[in-house]
């Protein structure tokens, strides 16, 4: 069977040699605008290509402000900042995820609390969050106090695991009830749709990732997505040191970070945001491929849920169990083929693993059964 899979990928790819998880496709005008930047001098954090670049975010998702940020990690911290994350604060999130989701929390000095994740969407339960709001929770004078604890649970950040949406509008709506505050980490998710509308558009507050292996890249770069005007501005003037505007004047006038997106990776950004149409549709028609094989073959190939329009930007298959997966990651690695399992659980990591926690029956399941398979956009040769 392994055997089998090896072949369908080579042939999917039309190569002999090593075939990544997921390498950048530069197809476009990723060259002409780089080399303006560069001259035109402004390849730093002014120049015309950030704006640019935020517009057509505001444009693709439909958000009504987008702030560009260095990366993915440095705009949930400054989403979560915004959303009034302080030190002694919760935040529940779900163990199923990339270490940067837990890492800005800690950032803002508050802690992670670990609910479950869905089988289906790989992404946070509706059901297992109101579980713990119930049985742990209660709103007081407006917050959503942990009785276990005794702190606040200030917000929650679902994942939206591969590509997949999680069933947000529920998650949304249980969060409401608590009087949590919702920031969507859409980090893996741009171009997905729940029920027709932008991951990352549900909550106060949405963040994407521009990294080297995401669908999109600019080498490196985040954005926050928000319809709150007053989040936006104030987003903006603290991604910039929180300088005051001035022709020659430094005055900063709070506590300020440089995450501001270089113009020069904004040019790169918007050369990939011009291909992003065809690389999704590219990616679900590679996605599509992989569901016949692997149905043909009976092994369980993560499909979109329910009302999710995913841009599949990394295929899973589900294997019988954990050695079946270590001998499949074993062959495919051996053969030139890159494989990997799905993250180490955010609860068992030594930062992690003294976090409040719920039942995490289905992450742990998943855990040991989840394999990512080549899934870079295909170059017809
Ligand atoms: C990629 C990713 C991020 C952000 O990563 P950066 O490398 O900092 O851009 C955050 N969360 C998740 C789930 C991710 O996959």
């Amino acid at each position: 069977m392994f055997n089998e899979i090896i072949s369908f990928i080579r042939e999917i790819y039309r190569t002999d040699k090593p075939i990544a998880l997921h390498e950048p496709r530069f197809l476009g005008n990723e060259k002409k605008y780089v080399l303006d930047t560069i001259d035109s001098t402004f390849v730093s954090s002014v120049g015309t290509y950030v704006t640019k670049f935020e517009d057509m975010i505001k444009e693709y998702t439909g958000c009504k402000h987008a702030i560009a940020t260095s990366n993915g990690t440095t705009a949930l911290h400054l989403a979560l900042l915004l959303a009034g994350v302080k030190r002694e604060h919760e935040v529940i999130t779900q163990p199923l995820t990339f270490v940067a989701t837990c890492n800005a929390i800690s950032y803002c000095g508050a802690t992670p609390v670990f609910v479950d994740v869905d089988k289906e969407t790989l992404g946070l339960s509706p059901v297992k969050l109101r579980e713990f709001l119930s049985n742990n929770c209660k709103v007081e004078n407006g917050q959503c106090v942990n009785k276990v604890t005794g702190k606040t649970v200030r917000a929650c950040v679902p994942m939206h695991t591969f590509g997949h949406s999680a069933r947000i509008e529920e998650i949304r709506e249980c969060c409401d009830e608590y009087n949590v505050i919702l920031v969507e980490d859409a980090a893996e998710s741009i171009g997905s749709k729940y029920r027709s509308k932008h991951t990352g558009r549900f909550g106060k507050l949405g963040i994407l990732s521009f990294n080297g292996n995401k669908t999109i890249t600019c080498g490196g770069g985040g954005m926050i997505m928000t319809d709150d005007q007053d989040l936006a501005k104030l987003g903006k003037h603290v991604s910039t040191t929180a300088k005051v505007p001035h022709k020659w004047d430094f005055v900063h006038d709070m506590l300020g970070y440089n995450y501001r997106l270089p113009n020069i990776n904004a040019a790169l950004a918007c050369a990939q945001m011009e291909q992003l149409d065809l690389f999704i549709k590219n990616k679900r028609e590679l996605a599509s491929a992989y569901e016949k094989f692997f149905g043909k073959l009976g092994v369980t190939f993560i499909k979109e849920p329910k009302d999710v329009y995913s841009n599949y930007w990394l295929n899973g298959i589900i294997l019988k169990d954990k050695k079946e997966r270590d001998d499949f990651l074993k062959f495919s690695n051996d053969q030139g083929v890159m494989t990997r399992p799905i993250w180490t659980l955010m609860s068992k990591l030594n930062m992690y693993k003294g976090c409040v926690k719920g039942d995490l029956s289905n992450s742990e399941w998943l855990e040991d059964r989840v394999v990512n398979i080549p899934s870079s956009v295909v170059v017809k040769k």
